[in-house]
């Protein structure tokens, strides 16, 4: 249903070009989840704004980002309105501060249906109960306010108006960061449910590769704004190809582990500026198993399994390097 090929986004500034997503293809089925992950910065957010066209003016794209074989970037805008909710929708990180203090929850969950005139007000209101239902909370909320509720409670009333629409796909980018880790698990828990009942695609946006592996059915991961693997969720986990993937799965052996957000466990370094990233391989200044070809050409994705990619030297020439290493042993730090 989605189709992504060659996808690239440039932030253009005064201080110059910011190349935030850098070639990106990847495809997703009907019904199907992809997890996207990386560290911050890496580009998760561009990516996923770009395939509903909400990057701000100074974002160029380029490439086709094909969604039921339609190109969203040569929608007009009455189309791209239609697409937004009811094709595909978004919940975004601490969306829960997107609501209206001042208006009833349930007017704002209804307000989409009625926006596209897929309900009468009557109608609208009733669906609005039943999404709070759907999603955990009582029906009578609708006549509250969002300052009634929880952090994670008004998180539940985004997931209901993302919704609420019946969209085929919803994006949900780090919908639960914000809150704490036993609400994270419910939420999750919740969207996951939610969307295996609709068979509603989804593009579920983390750091945290273990939260990913858990709720989806493939993984992307992204370094300096482009996909160094991609492949099914439980290879990409525990069998990952690409040294930053293993990385990324060493980082987090709790799932939601607020520590490791802030720096990958094991893995030194910070995340290249992407202003100005490295000549070669992004990742080769961090990496533990770089060789000094990874400084020259950069490595196009290569295939490491069935539907399974990653974009590093040891996988094109197929050496027995970096692969024999345990999954979960810690990488080395390196050396300042
Ligand atoms: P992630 O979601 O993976 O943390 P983002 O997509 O938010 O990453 O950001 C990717 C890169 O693009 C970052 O380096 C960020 O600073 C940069 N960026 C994001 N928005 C803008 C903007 N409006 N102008 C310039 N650079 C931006
Ligand atoms: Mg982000």
């Amino acid at each position: 249903m989605l189709e992504l090929r060659d996808v690239a986004v440039t932030y253009r500034s005064a201080s110059g070009d910011v190349p935030a997503v850098r070639g990106v293809s990847l495809g997703l089925a009907q019904g199907e989840a992809l997890g996207l992950a990386g560290e911050s910065g890496s580009g998760k957010s561009t990516l996923a704004m770009a395939l509903l066209r909400l990057l701000p003016r100074e974002a160029e794209v380029s490439g086709r980002i094909l969604l039921d074989g339609e190109d969203v970037r040569e929608m007009n805008w009455g189309r791209l309105r239609a697409v937004r909710w009811a094709s595909a929708s978004i919940v975004f990180q601490g969306a829960q501060h997107a609501l209206n203090p001042v208006r009833r929850i349930g007017d704002q969950i209804a307000e989409p249906l009625l926006v596209h005139g897929m309900a009468t007000p009557a109608q609208a209101r009733r669906k609005a109960a039943e999404l709070l239902e759907r999603v955990g909370l009582p029906a009578w909320r609708a006549r509250g306010y969002s300052h009634e509720l929880s952090g994670g409670q008004r998180q539940r009333v985004m997931i209901a108006m993302a919704l609420a629409c019946s969209p085929r796909l919803i994006i949900a980018d780090e919908p639960t960061t914000a809150l704490d880790v036993m609400i994270q698990a419910q939420v999750l828990d919740l969207v996951r449910s939610l969307i295996v009942e609709d068979a509603t695609s989804l593009i579920m946006i983390s750091h945290d590769l273990s939260v990913l592996a858990a709720m989806c059915d493939r993984l992307a991961v992204m370094y300096a704004g482009r996909v160094v693997e991609a492949g099914p969720s439980r290879e990409v986990f525990a069998a990952a190809r690409h040294p930053y993937s293993r990385a990324l799965a060493a980082a987090f052996p709790t799932v939601g582990d607020p520590e490791s957000r802030l720096r990958p466990r094991g893995l030194g370094g910070d995340p290249p500026d992407p202003a100005h990233p490295p000549t070669g391989c992004s990742f080769h200044p961090r990496c533990p198993v770089a060789v000094p070809a990874c400084a020259g050409a950069d490595v196009e994705l290569w295939p490491a399994g069935d539907r399974h990619t990653a974009a590093c030297v040891h996988v094109r020439t197929g050496q027995a390097g970096p692969e024999t290493a345990a999954v979960h042993d810690p990488l080395p730090e390196a050396t300042p």
